[in-house]
């Protein structure tokens, strides 16, 4: 179908390099001089070329402006002391963009699109890539229905682009977290297990209410009760209660099954720590906390890594932490950091050299 030789390239005339900050990058406002694009039309690929970082033209009836079909992941890459670049478990993410896609009616993306098309479009950029701890590339990957009509159905074509991002420490100081009661971003049977564009809108509300009361983001909770954790923000959630770690488990469908959450997983289980996937009673971590039995807060997520919590606040249980004191959650971060950025080998092939 589609060659795995190089895909077309347009160069760029001049790199815009020289005008990224030397440190504290600001997360997702710059872009590396290159972008790659692919268009799909009844379930044919074509027009797939990577080209100078550009605006799109598009037309005002465009299908995913009104009806929201719009898809997206996040990936990192990160320069080794070897001078080469190594994208960060993107078969995961490759497969849970389709898992998104086909919630969402879209066609599915080749593989070679997708993570060849990547390795491609990294390779060019190759230089955006800071070489400092903590810093990376951020990857974002999505795709769009463009059909130009107004009228609920599915799109017959898409756009599928990848962008990238070099970034610095996304969350760097320990989060304040409003457990929330009143709002609800997932339920059983809907979208939560997706990165659909929509999620992210629905929760933009709720986390402004959650910062004007002084709190970073909120703890979602499930639908019926408000009183399960379901995840925060863009990050999946673990407790450390006793010597085991708990975090809410999938099988609702209304959790993103996070490529952090399962690596941390891994990482905690082979360091011999007991890992629980469950459904999580806030009323049961609340009481730990009051027995000291609860130990840390904390979350995964690409952008993020490990962000550690310093207070979470559930109806009138205020949680507090000092995360300086602690042992999984630093421990699994540098274990982490250490495999992605090359400083110990990777026993898990998680890396991928571009
Ligand atoms: C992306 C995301 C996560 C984290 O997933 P990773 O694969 O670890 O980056 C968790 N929750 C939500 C809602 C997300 O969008």
């Amino acid at each position: 179908m589609i060659a795995s030789s190089a895909f077309p390239v347009t160069k760029v005339e001049r790199s815009k390099k020289n005008e990224l900050p030397a440190s504290n990058i600001p997360f997702g406002k710059y872009f590396t001089d290159y972008m790659l694009e692919a268009d799909c039309e009844n379930g044919v690929w074509k027009n797939i070329e990577i080209k100078p970082y550009q605006p799109l033209v598009l037309s005002p009836s465009l299908a995913a402006i009104h009806y929201g079909q719009s898809i997206f992941e996040g990936v990192k890459a990160y320069k080794h002391s070897d001078g080469e670049a190594y994208i960060f478990r993107p078969l995961d993410n490759f497969r849970r963009f389709n898992i998104s896609a086909r919630r969402m009616q879209m066609q599915p993306v080749p593989e070679e699109i997708f993570i060849e098309g990547m390795r491609q479009l990294i390779a060019l950029d190759k230089d955006w890539i800071p070489n400092k701890p903590d810093h990376a590339l951020y990857i974002r990957p999505f795709m769009f229905a463009t059909d130009e009509m107004i009228g609920v159905k599915p799109s017959d074509t898409y756009k599928f682009m990848i962008i990238l991002s070099p970034t610095g420490p996304y969350y760097a100081e320990p989060m304040r977290i409003h457990v929330e009661e009143e709002y609800t971003r997932a339920a059983r049977g809907g979208v939560g297990f997706t990165k659909v564009a929509g999620n992210y809108a629905t929760s933009l509300l709720p986390a402004a209410a959650a910062r004007s009361k002084g709190y970073d983001q909120v703890l979602w909770t499930d639908e019926v009760e408000h009183k399960y954790a379901e995840e925060i923000g863009t990050m999946n959630v673990f407790f450390v209660i006793g010597d085991k770690v708990v975090t809410p488990d999938l099988s609702r469908g209304t959790i993103l099954a996070g490529v952090t959450r399962n690596s941390a997983i891994t990482l905690l289980r082979d360091m011999g720590v007991t890992v629980e996937e469950a459904r999580v009673n806030l009323d049961d971590v609340a009481a730990a906390y009051k027995s000291g039995q609860l130990k840390e807060v904390f979350g995964t997520g690409t952008a993020a890594t490990i962000s550690e919590i310093k207070e979470l606040q559930y109806k009138d249980t205020v949680m507090k932490f000092d995360p300086k004191t602690w042992k999984i959650a630093p421990s699994i971060k540098k274990r982490l950091d250490d495999i992605r950025e090359g400083r110990t080998p990777d026993p898990y092939g998680w890396l991928l050299k571009v």
